[in-house]
């Protein structure tokens, strides 16, 4: 099987997850299958070889992926974290969600200046979330590498609201 037969294969959807009318595909069984796991993070390694001098995991399943790719590729790793989790100096961009807002946040100054960032989480939907990284990343004075993606839930906007950024998912669902 190739890397997106394996996420296709191992991954799980959940009806009414987390709340009522919301179809949640579950990844965890892909994290938990040793050559599905390794299978994603040497794709992604592999999509963005040389292009990226760091990582960035968006909380929490993008601290999984950006773990593993970091210590694979040898490259600094920055967590981007939910509001209010970050000690001491920390940029924040809120994000709009479907009912509310939510806030991402990262500490400044920990890569080198003009550090080109590899954004990863699990599962891209509306953008929100890896819009907002790249926005904290771009304030931090880097530059935004891409966004490496498990899963794309196609048709929510991610693209437009992306425009202009490498996006790459292993799997994209219509
Ligand atoms: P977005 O910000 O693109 O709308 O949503 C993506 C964020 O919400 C990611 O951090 C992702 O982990 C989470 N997310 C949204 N929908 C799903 C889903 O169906 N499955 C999983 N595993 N995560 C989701």
């Amino acid at each position: 099987m190739n890397v997106s037969e394996l996420v296709l294969e191992r991954s799980d959807t959940i009806p009414d997850f987390p709340k009522p009318g919301i179809v949640f595909r579950d990844l965890t069984p892909v994290f938990a299958d040793a050559d599905a796991f390794a299978a994603v993070i040497d794709d992604l390694a592999a999509r963005f070889s040389g292009r990226f001098d760091a990582v960035a995991g968006v909380e929490a399943r993008g601290f999984l992926l950006a773990a593993a790719l970091a210590y694979a590729a040898h490259k600094p790793l920055v967590a981007v974290r939910k509001g209010g989790k970050l000690p001491g100096d920390v940029l924040s961009e809120d994000y709009a969600l479907e009912y509310g807002s939510a806030t991402l946040e990262i500490k400044p100054g920990q890569l080198a200046a003009g550090s080109r960032v590899l954004v990863l989480d699990d599962v891209l939907a509306t953008g929100g979330s890896c819009s907002a990284a790249a926005r904290l990343i771009e304030r931090a004075g880097y530059s935004v590498a891409g966004m490496g993606l498990v899963l794309e839930l196609e048709g929510l906007g991610a693209r437009d609201k992306l425009a202009g950024y490498d996006v790459y998912a292993i799997v994209a669902e219509p």
